[in-house]
Parts: structure tokens; C-alpha cells; sequence
């Protein structure tokens, strides 16, 4: 039996894997969850799995959530209480499904105490990459990726050396927009934006498909992951998103994971590596697929995914610096704030006017999000 603590747990990561610990009941336990504020979920999820524990990030809705449920199960809140929980050697795997840097601080914690993390946040390695691999080597804690991309090399290089990997090949579904010109990028709405063809996701993370800022944090992620120079990491847009990514070898060789798009299969892996379960809730025909096509991403039209390979590039504190500029133009635009195509202007802005600071500790990209974030309030309020 693992016992499982399952951050973000009411997002469509987390209801993904409370699926997975209800199909295998004999297998997983849930010790803990949270949420930013989407109580009713939580207290559903509680009744269910009888968690003896949770964190309810906003303040009043935690209140509201104790005179409810009483003393059966303790509610934690704040950011602190998502630090106390992590801190509780009383789980072996962390399913890490926060939004944005949140998730940042409850990593560390579990990789203090050596646990198993299983990381659908991307923005702890965005922001904060070197920091933590380097971490994960000092305390032996394992790192194994959720993010559908990174999972399939993660698969493809099992049992492989690093020193045969030529490239890695990240596939990328082009988002809703892939087939609309820049031109028409001034006047897309926030509806046609959340309107993401292959994935169900929460709304920032299609908002980032749709300016492909995903596969430009993705990028990212795979450069701290798999430790390779960013020439050797590869995006190539394949719309089914079917095939989930690839790597090539140095024999000329290409390994890739393909699967119907479903979020539970890279869930399952992380939990069970390097075991696999039998499990029957994800199926893919491949007579139904009709064809699967590959095609060069523009990076014109897509600025994000060339600011995010220029962020690499600085290094430092420049990820982070894009990471928070992103994080609060995509919250503008799904304000009405902003036009969609100011998103990636706003994000170079920021670049610009912040330098990037070489040196990167925890301290260091706390400040470092304040800054960019409060550079884009004054900008805009
Ligand atoms: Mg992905």
C-alpha cells in the first residue's frame, strides 16, 4: 500500500489521480489533499478517501470547511499549511498538481525527507530547476515527471545511457490556435482560448497551449530534467497528440510513447515505476486514428516557445522572471485586461526590464516572482 498526499486535488491532475486511487483501493492511500478554495470538491474527496488531513489554501473557505466536516479530519490552510502537511513523514509518494509556484516550497519539503515526488507542477522546475535537481541528488529523493511529455521520455529512456541520447523530440498539439494567423492573434477571444481540442485542463495551463508558453515552460522542464543543452531538445507539433514524445539515439534509433490523450496513463507511471499495473481505463485503437502528422512549430507566430529557449539561454533567475510575467499576463487576459496578444509582449517587457540574477536560491526566486509581478501591476493598474 502507498500512501499517496495529493496537492491540488480538486484540479484536473488531482481528480485524475483520485480516480486512479479509487480503481486501485488495495494499493493507494490518501493521507492528504488540498485545495485553493473549491471546498465542496474537497469535502467530497474527504468523505471518500477519509483523509485525516487537508489544506484549504483561502482562509475563510478553511473556516467554512472545519465548521462543516468538525474533527473527523484537520484542516490546515494558507501557504503554511500546505509547508506543515508536506513536512509529515507520513506519505511515500507527493502528487504535486499546484498551480503555478505554489508548488515550489511543499516540493522541497518532500524531497527533505526523501520521498518519491511525482510532478505535474512544471513550474517548480521552471522557476527553480537547478535548485531542485540538485537537491534530488543531495537527499536521494526521486523526481519522476507527470507532465505527459516528459513521462514518455522519461519511459523511452529506461534502461538507456545518457551518453546515446541525440536529441529529445517534444511533440506538441499546436493548441487552438494553430491553424490562426498572428493577425488574427489581436482579436482571439478568452472562450476561444479555453477551447483546447485534445486535453481537458485547467484554464491557465490552456490558456499556455494556446500561446504554446506550455511547450516553452515544457522546454524548460525537459532542459533541468534529462540535463541536456537546450540544441539537443527538440518541439515538433503533432496535432492528435497521440504520439507524446520521443527520443532519438545516437545509432540514429527513435524511441517514442504513444497512447490516447489521457492524463491518468502518465499519473499511473509515476506512481508505479518502475512497475506497471494491470489497468484497463485508458485504451487506444489504433484502427480509429486515421493518421498522425508532424510538422515544424512557427516560432513567429508562437513567440513564447522562442522566449522560452532565450530564457534558457540567460539563464539564472530569467525562467523565473518569464514564468511570473506569464503567470500574470495570462491572469489579465482571462480578466479582460489584456489583449491575447500581449501576453508574450508583456513577457518581454518583464525580460527586459529585469536583470537576470545568476544566482538562484530559494530567496532568490521569491524576490524575483515579487518583483516581475509587481513590475506588471504597476504596468497595468
Ligand atoms: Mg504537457
Amino acid at each position: 500500500m502507498k500512501k499517496l498526499l495529493v496537492l491540488g486535488s480538486t484540479g484536473s491532475i488531482g481528480k485524475s489521480t483520485l480516480e486512479l486511487a479509487r480503481n486501485f483501493k488495495d494499493k493507494f492511500e490518501i493521507v492528504g489533499l488540498s485545495t485553493n478554495c473549491s471546498i465542496d470538491e474537497l469535502e467530497k474527496q474527504i468523505k471518500e478517501f477519509k483523509t485525516k488531513a487537508v489544506v484549504v489554501k483561502d482562509k475563510l473557505q478553511a473556516e467554512e470547511l472545519k465548521k462543516r466536516i468538525g474533527s473527523k479530519c484537520e484542516v490546515l490552510s494558507g501557504d503554511e499549511g500546505l509547508l506543515d502537511i508536506a513536512k509529515r513523514d507520513n506519505y511515500d509518494i507527493l502528487v504535486t498538481a499546484l498551480v503555478g509556484i505554489a508548488g515550489l516550497s511543499p516540493t522541497i519539503e518532500a524531497i527533505k525527507l526523501k520521498k518519491r515526488i511525482a510532478l505535474a507542477n512544471k513550474e517548480t522546475l521552471v522557476v527553480a530547476g537547478e535548485l531542485i535537481v540538485n537537491l534530488c541528488k543531495e537527499y536521494e529523493a526521486e523526481l519522476i515527471p507527470v507532465d505527459s511529455e516528459h513521462s514518455a521520455i522519461f519511459q523511452c529512456l529506461v534502461g538507456e545511457e545518457q551518453k546515446h541520447i541525440n536529441k529529445l523530440i517534444l511533440t506538441a498539439s499546436g493548441g487552438p490556435f494553430l491553424n490562426k494567423s498572428m493577425h488574427e492573434f489581436e482579436t482571439v477571444t478568452i472562450k476561444e482560448a479555453l477551447n483546447h481540442p485534445n486535453w481537458k485542463m485547467g484554464s491557465k495551463i490552456t490558456i499556455d497551449s494556446a500561446t504554446m508558453m506550455n511547450k516553452g515552460l515544457e522546454v524548460i522542464e525537459a532542459f533541468w530534467l534529462f540535463q541536456l543543452p537546450k540544441e539537443k531538445i527538440e518541439v515538433i507539433v503533432h496535432p492528435q497528440s497521440i504520439v507524446h514524445s520521443m527520443v532519438e539515439f545516437t545509432d540514429g534509433s527513435i524511441k517514442a510513447q504513444l497512447s490516447s490523450p489521457d492524463m491518468k496513463l502518465p499519473i499511473l507511471y509515476a506512481l508505479t515505476y518502475p512497475q506497471r499495473f494491470n489497468y484497463t481505463g485508458v485504451l487506444t485503437d489504433f484502427k480509429k486514428i486515421a493518421q498522425l502528422t508532424f510538422f515544424e512549430p512557427d516560432f513567429d507566430k508562437f513567440v513564447c516557445l522562442k522566449i522560452a529557449y532565450m530564457a534558457i539561454k540567460t539563464g539564472g533567475t530569467a525562467p523565473c522572471i518569464l514564468n511570473a510575467a506569464n503567470e500574470t499576463a495570462v491572469d489579465y487576459f482571462l480578466k479582460g485586461k489584456i489583449k491575447f496578444s500581449q501576453i508574450p509582449e508583456l513577457i518581454l517587457f518583464a525580460l527586459d526590464s529585469i536583470p537576470a540574477d545568476k544566482v538562484l536560491d530559494l530567496e532568490n526566486v521569491f524576490q524575483t516572482d515579487f518583483n516581475t509581478r509587481e513590475l506588471l501591476y504597476k504596468k497595468f493598474n
